[in-house]
């Protein structure tokens, strides 16, 4: 890495940086013993920076897309009609029965009771036709909110995703 860095003249923050991004993306591979080579040979090298750069650009719009869902979650805090304390706990992914009869939904008897119906075990895997694997966090009345690696958080109609066969579970 050190010699690669004399060479291209970059700082050692934007090298790892890149670095890291082609290795993300299946360009670069990394040995236990930190050896950078190809991950495969490319016959075009063209074309094939081109893919690549494609391939950085997806990579990174994915990860603001990630963020964004993440924003729209807290956000989402303040409208919550169920139990605050549930919310927060299963944003972070951990089980919590309400009423907690402490937060001010839950003082207002406002809170909306867990639906019974739930076809999708709480932490367990599901995927989904479009954002690939993810982990359902929460009920709450006919919605079920799932966090997905590739796109982050999403909150789902639990009857069309029944219907339309959108979500599979995972074993
Ligand atoms: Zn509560």
């Amino acid at each position: 890495m050190k010699q690669l860095q004399e060479k291209i003249e970059l700082s050692k923050l934007k090298l790892s940086k890149l670095l890291n991004s082609l290795t993300e993306i299946g360009v670069l591979k990394v040995s236990p013993s930190g050896e950078i080579s190809l991950y495969k040979e490319f016959d075009n090298l063209e074309e094939s920076s081109k893919e690549i750069v494609q391939a950085i650009n997806q990579s990174q719009k994915q990860r603001q897309k990630f963020e964004q869902s993440r924003l729209e979650m807290m956000r989402s805090y303040a409208d919550v009609k169920g139990c605050r304390r549930e919310y927060l706990l299963n944003y972070f992914s951990e089980q919590y029965n309400s009423p907690c009869n402490n937060c001010d939904n839950c003082k207002a008897g406002v809170s909306v009771e867990a639906t019974s119906h739930q076809p999708y075990a709480l932490n367990s895997q599901v995927s989904h036709k479009e954002w690939g694997l993810g982990t359902v966090l929460r009920y709450e009345g006919d919605k079920v909110t799932i966090l997905f690696n590739q796109v982050g958080y999403k909150t789902l109609d639990i009857q069309t995703a029944l219907l339309r066969r959108l979500l599979q579970r995972v074993t």
